[in-house]
């Protein structure tokens, strides 16, 4: 493979992982952040490495920012043959304190305790923006190079909740849903133009966002931690490195026929009942 991977969210823990397995296959890797730093910190690496990436800002909720992103790309790289839309994430204004809703919470005055009924819809907006619209914009600007070239594809970074959602996140569940469901629809009406979309649909990764979540300062899991383990038949959390089969496999020649799937990356977690 040597192609020009654009890849947002690429100063992540994710997205760095998967553009640097990609820089090592050959491939040309442009990456995309809000926080260039971050960005430029990861393509340093991979270029020491013997790979060729550049880091530009951009953010994925302005189309003026993603345009200017783009002719970087294209001055540096040329056109762009894959697109990886890994800028995502929740927001704590979207989430409710507790999975279930009982009487006696209506009557809790607790500093930062949140029912359903208290979910700001800022929150939920970001959230949905983020996810939602930072995969659409990116696409609408990246994928006009793709049009009528050959070996292009589109990879969206959905998640294990898109299929049944995870108490007391709607917004990124819901959020996350709408990725998963683009993604068929973009499949769909760019199949005609050569241009073949998927999804990664990841299960529980340990990052920055989730850690405070899952794990206690000791390091041991936290209930919900637990709970997740035991609803993983596996048994354990991924490591980003999990995703890279994956990746290379939807972007590669090796699934020239394959469009409009969501794949799940999580030890079997979505496959599991829990009985
Ligand atoms: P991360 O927070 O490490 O990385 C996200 C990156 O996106 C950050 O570098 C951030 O600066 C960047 N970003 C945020 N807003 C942006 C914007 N407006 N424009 C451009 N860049 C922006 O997160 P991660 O855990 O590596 O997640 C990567 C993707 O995987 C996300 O879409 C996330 O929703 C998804 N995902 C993660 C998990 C998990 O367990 N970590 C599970 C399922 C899905």
């Amino acid at each position: 493979m040597s192609k020009t991977i654009v890849v947002t969210g690429a100063g992540g823990v994710l997205c760095s992982t998967l553009a640097s397995a990609l820089a090592k296959q050959g491939n040309k890797i442009a990456l995309l952040d809000l926080n260039k730093s971050s960005a430029e910190a990861v393509a340093d690496k991979i270029n020491k490495s013997g790979g060729d990436a550049i880091g530009v800002e951009a953010n994925v909720l302005e189309k003026e920012s993603l345009i200017a992103a783009k002719k970087e790309v294209n001055e540096a790289f040329g056109g762009c043959d894959i697109l990886i839309n890994g800028a995502g994430g929740n927001h704590p204004l979207g989430t409710t304190s507790n999975p279930f809703l009982l009487a006696e919470d209506l009557l809790n005055k607790e500093d930062g305790f949140k029912t359903f009924f208290d979910l700001d819809p800022k929150g939920i907006e970001f959230v949905f923006n983020l996810n939602f619209i930072g995969t659409l914009l990116p696409t609408q600007v990246f994928a006009q190079d793709m049009v009528g070239q050959t070996g292009c594809s589109i990879l969206n970074v959905s998640s294990m909740n898109a299929f049944t959602p995870l108490t007391k996140i709607p917004a990124y569940s819901g959020a996350k849903a709408a990725v998963s469901n683009f993604t068929q629809w973009l499949a769909v009406h760019f199949s005609k133009v050569g241009i073949r979309v998927n999804a990664l649909a990841p299960g529980f990764f340990l990052t920055d966002q989730n850690r405070s979540l899952l794990t206690n300062s000791d390091g041991s899991l936290t209930q919900r931690g637990n709970q997740i383990i035991e609803q993983t038949p596996m048994g354990k959390f991924g490591e980003p490195e999990d995703l890279v089969g994956t990746t290379l496999w939807l972007c590669g020649e090796g699934a020239s026929f394959v469009t409009g799937v969501v794949v799940p990356i999580d030890g079997g977690f979505s496959a599991y009942s829990g009985v």
